[in-house]
């Protein structure tokens, strides 16, 4: 993960002053180092049983559907609110940096189904949390949460008690 790492580059006060936006372009840019994180990212959950991953525009996009076809799992986005074009469940949240919803086709996810949620960065785990409500209101199990970087001292971790949260690179 070292390598990994390496290609996540700070960028200071993006989007909004005081935040310190962690940038994965240079990562997804390297073929060797993407490969090798998507397959590890396949292999921590390859157990799990995931039928569905569920991950949230457009960082989560990203990775959520190459771990999707690694896993033979479905893949479900969660958007904001008007994108997509049914019926919806919706859920409002907390973000590092104001507030916004979350929307999930409501036929997206069948009971039963056992879901890996996605994303690039855990923050302060609003966003996840949203996530996580729209898979359990749709009927779905959700088997694990799975991200790139943590930020640990956001403390996203608390918000997710009781489930099982995965991250490759800290800080
Ligand atoms: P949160 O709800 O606070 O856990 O924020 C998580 C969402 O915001 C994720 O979808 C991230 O893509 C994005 N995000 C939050 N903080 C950062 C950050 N410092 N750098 C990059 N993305 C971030």
């Amino acid at each position: 993960m070292e390598k990994a790492k390496k290609l996540v580059l700070d960028v200071p006060d993006f989007p909004k002053k005081g935040i310190i936006f962690k940038d994965i372009t240079p990562l997804l840019a390297s073929p060797k180092v993407l490969r090798e994180l998507i397959e590890k990212w396949v292999k921590q959950n390859k157990k799990k049983g995931i039928t569905k991953v569920v991950a949230m525009e457009s960082r989560g996009f990203l990775f959520g559907v190459p771990v999707a076809i690694g896993l033979k799992a479905g893949f479900v986005p969660v958007r904001k609110p008007g994108k997509l074009p049914r019926k919806t469940l919706k859920e409002t949240y907390q973000l590092e940096y104001g507030t916004d919803s979350l929307e999930m086709h409501e036929d997206a996810i069948k009971k039963g189904d056992r879901v890996l949620i996605v994303d690039d960065v855990l923050a302060t785990g609003g966003t996840a949390d949203a996530v996580r409500k729209l898979v359990e209101k749709a009927g779905g199990k959700v088997a694990g949460l799975s991200f790139f970087i943590e930020l640990g001292f956001l403390k996203g971790k608390e918000k997710l008690k009781g489930f099982e949260v995965s991250s490759f690179i800290k800080y």
